[in-house]
């Protein structure tokens, strides 16, 4: 048995999304005549109080859809250092989109108003690119898995307003700081222009990514869709897996957060850390003492079949999800407590 915690991805659908899945109702969603998916978007839409929302394969497709959505080629997008839009979509931003990205150098993945309104370029000096979008992350995902306070949201919303940028939310585990912090999703749709929420993550679900948003920003988001070849068929049976999460495994990522605290609880009183992130949800983030190097650490877990993920200059990543079990969890943290 592996116990894998590369990701929250790495999950398979359980027995009753199995089922859910076996008996969805299809259609064809380019013409939009799948029932299921219909629905979907309409849950979502009434969950975020937005207007529209739409289906798609993957949260970097509906990132990318997004960032097209807000802004013209030769434009600017303001996003923290380590956004996924910028680090983990292929350089999309710019093949897609044509806009650059201004990098703020944020607290855990975090930026804030005042950063945001510092990084816009003034838009009567033609010689700088025109910003016209922010994006933000929640959860963060290199940051940690740490959670914006909805205060600082509503002071950058506030700043989008004033210089007319657009606001997009990459909400790919916003359910994760939606239960951890206590929230409610309607809350991120008032201050959001577009919100992307991921159903392959933490809620468990074999793909599908809602992007949801306002009327304006939403008429053409199926053109966009189509041309990024994000138009599926009968994805009905994906849809139906999306509803299976929202009935089920939102509220259970409480006991993902719990089972990250613990590991990150046992992690910081080990002589071989160096250092552990603040562990809000179900990431996280660790950093070995020197002696210790992340390959050999990584392959030592290995051998007791426990995968983890190195993310690269000393930082080492562990993410909770619904396939890691109690069981797995009590051996995991022997583990970690008899290691030297
Ligand atoms: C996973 C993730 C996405 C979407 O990734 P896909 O693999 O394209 O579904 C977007 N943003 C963040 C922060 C993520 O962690």
């Amino acid at each position: 048995m592996i116990t894998d915690l590369r990701s929250d991805t790495v999950t398979r659908p359980s027995p009753g999304m199995l089922d859910a899945i076996m008996h969805a109702k299809t259609g064809d969603d380019v013409y939009k005549e799948d029932p299921t998916v219909n629905e979907l978007e309409q849950r979502m839409s009434a969950l975020f109080g937005m207007d529209d929302a739409l289906f798609f394969p993957s949260g970097s497709m509906a990132n990318q859809a997004a960032i097209k959505l807000h802004t013209n080629p030769g434009e600017q997008l303001i996003c923290d250092k380590w956004a996924h839009v910028y680090h983990y979509e292929g350089g999309g931003v710019s093949f897609n989109s044509g806009v650059s990205c201004k990098l703020v150098d944020g607290d855990r993945g975090m930026i804030t108003a005042s950063q945001v309104e510092e990084s816009i370029n003034p838009p009567d000096f033609y010689h700088s690119p025109l910003t016209s979008l922010v994006c933000l992350e929640n959860t963060t995902n290199k940051g940690g898995g740490a959670c914006y306070e909805l205060e600082t949201i509503k002071e950058i919303s506030k700043v989008c307003d004033k210089y007319g940028l657009g606001l997009h939310l990459d909400g790919a585990r916003l359910m994760n700081a939606v239960i951890a912090k206590k929230q409610q999703p309607i809350e991120f749709g008032k201050y959001a222009d577009t919100i992307s929420v991921c159903f392959s993550k933490g809620l468990g679900a074999p793909l599908g990514t809602v992007l949801v948003g306002k009327k304006g920003i939403m008429e053409n988001a199926i053109r966009v869709r189509k041309v990024l070849g994000g138009g599926m068929r009968q994805v009905g049976f994906m849809a139906a897996a999306g509803i299976y999460a929202l009935d089920n495994n939102v509220e259970r990522l409480e006991e993902d957060h719990r089972r990250a605290k613990e590991i990150s609880e046992v992690l910081r009183s080990r002589p071989y850390i160096n250092k552990v992130e603040p562990t809000e949800t179900n990431i996280v983030i660790f950093y070995l003492a020197e002696r210790v190097s992340e390959e050999n650490f990584i392959s030592d877990l290995q051998r007791k079949n426990i995968l983890i993920s190195n993310m690269g200059h000393g930082k080492l990543r562990i993410v909770t999800h619904l396939d890691y079990t109690e069981d797995m969890h009590a051996h995991f943290l022997e583990v970690l407590q008899n290691y030297e």
